[in-house]
């Protein structure tokens, strides 16, 4: 099973994580191999052998892992006793300090993104494609770590793996007007009379604005669509599976 890890969260001994790519499962095509995504139409055994497969390569128990139904919302759901594998939530990020709970976020072009609070041991992911971006989901999560949990921004490091990049992400002329009027044209590329969003500048910009430090973030910039052969891709194949972020604290 190829899984790519980060450098910035692998400083910490206590959590488990990872970014998964197309490589390890059991599902055919077009779901080859580790789709982890129920709602996509692949055979439900096949999805779930893959979750039990990424479990045992991370060593967590797949019945306490907590995904998301994901809205393409700014929702930020914090972790509570009801919430587990069989039972999604519908939000687009998750937050916790419980231990030995693994969170996921899947992705197929959209931006996985995990969040960790080392001075006070607690951890979020989170799905941003163009919506959460334009809704700025980041600020909510970092909103919730310091409401909730009493988190300073400065402390918590943040690392966002392969995302569709803005060579490959075009878009019409009225997601450049909606992006004119958030002021959010500065991530708007023209090319031969077409736009191109750059989502990465905008996850970048919103997490400087909500105070997280330059050295604490790291952002993959691997394109998606470019490479689809490692990552599901929707833009480059419309049916296709996810592949997911993850994120736990080891007891
Ligand atoms: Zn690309």
């Amino acid at each position: 099973m190829k899984i790519y890890q980060s450098p910035i969260l692998n400083n910490f001994s206590n959590l488990t994580h990872a970014f998964t790519t197309k490589d390890g499962g059991v599902s055919n095509s077009p779901y080859t191999s580790l789709n982890l995504a129920f709602h996509v139409q692949d055979n439900t055994l096949d999805v779930t052998k893959n979750h039990e497969k990424l479990a045992s390569e991370l060593n967590y128990d797949t019945r306490t892992l907590v995904h998301m139904k994901q809205v393409h919302s700014n929702l930020v759901h914090v972790v509570g006793n009801k919430d587990n594998f069989e039972n999604p939530p519908t939000c687009d990020a998750l937050i916790t300090d419980r231990k030995n709970i693994p969170l996921m976020v899947m992705v197929a072009d959209c931006s996985p993104i995990l969040f960790y609070d080392a001075k006070k041991e607690v951890i979020a992911v989170a799905h941003a494609g163009r919506q959460g971006a334009f809704k700025n989901i980041v600020q909510n999560v970092i909103y919730t770590f310091t409401n909730i949990y009493d988190s300073h921004a400065q402390n918590i490091s943040v690392t966002i793996g392969a995302d569709i990049g803005v060579c490959c992400y075009e878009v019409g002329v009225e997601i450049y007007e909606e992006a004119k009027k958030l002021n959010l044209d500065y991530a708007i590329e023209k090319r031969d009379n077409s736009f191109y969003l750059d989502v990465n500048k905008i996850l970048m910009t919103q997490l400087l604005t909500s105070d997280i430090k330059k050295e604490n973030i790291e952002i993959l910039n691997e394109c998606t669509c470019c490479r689809s052969d490692k990552y599901f891709s929707y833009r480059a194949d419309r049916t296709t599976g996810r592949f997911a972020g993850i994120l736990m604290i080891k007891e």
